[in-house]
Parts: C-alpha cells; structure tokens; sequence
C-alpha cells in the first residue's frame, strides 16, 4: 500500500486572493497537487465550466448531500452553499496523491478538526503587514478609518491561529513560489520519510 497523500488546504480572509492563486499555481506544468473541486450552488459565472471550476447544483441537491455525509466540510458564504466531496479527497490521498484545498475559513476549521494531520496555509494580504506604517506615515486617515482597519487586522490575525504556515500574497508568483516551498517540506519531515524507510525494512 502506497504512503497516503497530504491534505493541504489554502484559506483567508476574503478577497486576499485565493482563488488567483490557486488558478496561478495550477497553471505551472510541473505542479503534482491534485485540485478538490468544490459543489457550489452560487451560479456559474461567465467562462466558468460545470466538472472544471465547481460542481455547480442546486440547494435542494446540496442539502441532500449534508445530510447524505458526503461533504467533508461546508459553509454558507453570501448566500450560497460551498462544499468539499468527501469522496474525492478520501480515494485522492489514499492513492498517496496530494489534494489541494482552496477554501474560505469557516470550511478550513471543520476540515482541521476532521484532519489535523493535514497542511494548512493561510494566505494574508500584505496590507496587514504595511497597516501599521500606512497608519503612522500618512496621518491623513479618520479615526474612523484607523480602527475599522486595525479590527479587521485584528480579525485577521487571531484566523491565523488555527494555521501551519502563512503566506503574503504581496505577488501571485511569490506566493506560489511559497506555497510550493512549504509542500516540499512537509514531504521531507522525518516523521514521513522515517514511515517510509521503515516499511521499506519491513519488507526486506
Ligand atoms: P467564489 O464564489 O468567488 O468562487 O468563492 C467564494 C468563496 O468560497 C472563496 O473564498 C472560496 O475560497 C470559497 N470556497 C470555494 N469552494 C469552497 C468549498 O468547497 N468550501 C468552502 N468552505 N469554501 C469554498
């Protein structure tokens, strides 16, 4: 029996930019991760392909397969359902292939729980880390502004919490240079490899 694959799930608050990243590292030839695509019941937008870009369905479907157990998460996101099949992620690891995630962050929680043994990358807008210079330097903001923007950072930040590793998205290609790097080392961690060496002997 092959090593099971990893889970690695990408998340964040939203418009950080999920989704072009994602979009941007799947379009690189060499990549060996394997896409979830999602069942949704937000309509398809212009360009976008049922099977390719969502399941897309309806709410009665959706609801039939919360009920069925054949999400492994899901959330309600202005005002549509968003869901990931259980079925594809299960058979995809166990063929010892790695499976792609790109997920918002309510999802993210319910799939830490059901794997904690799985990748999960947070991807931050690079406008928490300039936040606080923007604030000082500029001075020309209103009160007001200030403190919805340092609640949002706020918000942002304690997301953080439930992650592995965080990831800037100053630049798409940066950040998929990262998440790459940060694949790479999850395959070289001892615990995995020392697993492999060991079957390896057991079968000698
Ligand atoms: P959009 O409608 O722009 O394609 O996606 C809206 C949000 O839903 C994005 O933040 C995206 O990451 C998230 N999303 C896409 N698929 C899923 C899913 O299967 N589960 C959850 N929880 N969120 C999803």
């Amino acid at each position: 029996m092959s090593e099971r694959g990893l889970l690695i799930v990408l998340s964040g608050p939203s418009g950080v930019g999920k989704g072009t990243v994602r979009k941007a590292l799947f379009s690189q030839a060499d990549i060996n991760l394997h896409y979830s695509i999602s069942v949704t019941t937000r309509k398809p937008r212009e360009g976008e392909v049922d099977g390719i870009d969502y399941f897309f369905t309806t709410r009665e479907e959706f609801e039939q397969m919360i009920r069925d157990h054949k999400l492994l998460e899901w959330a309600e996101y202005v005002g549509n359902y968003y869901g990931t099949p259980i079925d594809y992620v299960e058979k995809t690891l166990q063929e010892g292939k790695d499976v792609f995630l790109e997920i918002e962050v309510q999802g993210a929680l319910q799939v830490r729980k059901a794997f904690p043994e799985g990748l999960f990358i947070f991807l931050a807008p690079p406008s928490l880390n300039e936040l606080k210079n923007r604030i000082v330097t500029r001075g020309t903001e209103t009160e007001e502004l200030i403190n919805d923007r340092m609640k949002a950072a706020r918000e942002e930040l304690e997301m953080m919490d439930a992650y592995d590793y965080v990831v800037e998205n100053d630049r798409v290609e940066l950040a998929c240079e990262r998440i790459k790097a940060i694949v790479t080392a999850e395959h070289c961690k001892r615990e995995r490899v020392a697993q492999r060496y060991k079957k390896m002997l057991e079968v000698e």
